[in-house]
């Protein structure tokens, strides 16, 4: 649900002074009631608050932070759809999320000139005419914002291309929004589709895992879904290994594996949340040092050009 920050503070009994909330009408507080249940009240260094509250410190210009920071506007031949990389194109399947996240990198992507349903038919033409591409990732904005209905189109076509292996959706919303993601009409058709089903979702603390996130993501296993997760690294909210590690342990707990763990994009707006590549190594080594290999989750940036995900590691 939409909010004014003054709305918020009197919610979580916070003053909007106190933690230099300020209203923002480019990209308004959005937070979902499941989420916002999992905010602890009178704590204005909540973890999860930080994430979705527009602060003063937003509208400071970082060095090198942009509007297009991955370059995803040069690559956009067919409007919704991403080919950046082999194999796999990226389909915008909503404009919209259940939340704000105030780090989003595409908080200034058009989305509306590039999201529409009616590209639908010609990005699906596009793929089913080049068979190099086997895996179709929806994203967005949400694609699980969408409509249930019209999510099971969608995906009823991407499965009638032949060469087409894989479906993969990422998705805040089963972690932000559970009691709104889809379920019915996605988990019947997920048992019987012969596509290979990943979900990968978006979970930047432990704190955001709930009972209803539990029940969800284990009705999404048991129809045929693989768990993924992918986290942004984001200073004053999971940039230490114990966040991480608890992070970690509790996802597995869910039945979810780490995927990625995103540096920040460098949105405008976004510079406070920075956490250094030499601070993230520090924190990557602790982790490695405290969990299972399949615990740890691959650190990585987007660069604009790059043919993949850049792994940031220690030479
Ligand atoms: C991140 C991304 C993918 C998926 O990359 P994986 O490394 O396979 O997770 C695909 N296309 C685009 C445009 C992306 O940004
Ligand atoms: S859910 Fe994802 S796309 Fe939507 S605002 Fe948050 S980070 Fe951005």
């Amino acid at each position: 649900m939409s909010k004014s920050v003054t709305e918020l503070c009197k919610i979580l009994n916070l003053s909007k002074d106190e933690i230099d909330g300020v209203e923002d009408s480019a990209f308004p507080l959005k937070v979902p009631a499941d989420f916002l249940q999992q905010i602890q009240p009178g704590n204005g260094n909540d973890p999860l608050l930080k994430q979705v509250l527009p602060l003063k410190d937003e509208l400071k210009q970082g060095t090198g932070f942009s509007q297009d920071p991955v370059g995803d506007l040069l690559k956009n031949p067919t409007p919704s759809l991403i080919h950046k990389y082999q194999g796999r194109v990226l389909l915008i399947a909503s404009p919209k999320c259940d939340i704000h996240c105030r780090y989003c990198f595409r908080r200034h992507f058009p989305y509306q000139e590039h999201s529409n349903q009616r590209h639908w038919q010609k990005a699906i033409e596009t793929i089913a005419a080049d068979s190099s591409i086997h895996e179709v990732i929806l994203s967005g904005g949400d694609p699980m914002s969408l409509a249930e209905n019209a999510l099971l189109a969608l995906i009823e076509q991407i499965e009638k291309i032949p060469h087409i292996t894989t479906l993969r959706i990422h998705s805040r919303t089963p972690i932000v929004a559970p009691s709104k993601a889809p379920k019915t009409r996605l988990l019947t058709w997920a048992k019987q589709s012969r596509l290979n089903k990943v979900l990968v979702v978006h979970c930047n603390h432990k704190n955001e895992l709930s009972d209803k996130t539990a029940e969800l993501l284990t009705q999404y296993r048991n129809s045929g879904f693989h768990l993924l997760n992918q986290s942004v690294l984001l200073k004053g909210v999971n940039d230490s290994a114990a966040t991480l590690q608890e992070l970690s342990h509790a996802l597995f707990e869910q039945g979810v594996l780490p995927y990625y763990l995103h540096q920040l994009d460098k949105v405008q707006g976004a510079s406070h949340f920075e956490v250094s590549d030499s601070g993230a190594l520090q924190i990557m080594q602790q982790l490695r040092a405290q969990l299972p290999g399949y615990l740890v989750p691959k650190l990585v940036r987007e660069v604009a050009g790059e043919a993949n995900k850049t792994p940031i590691i220690d030479l």
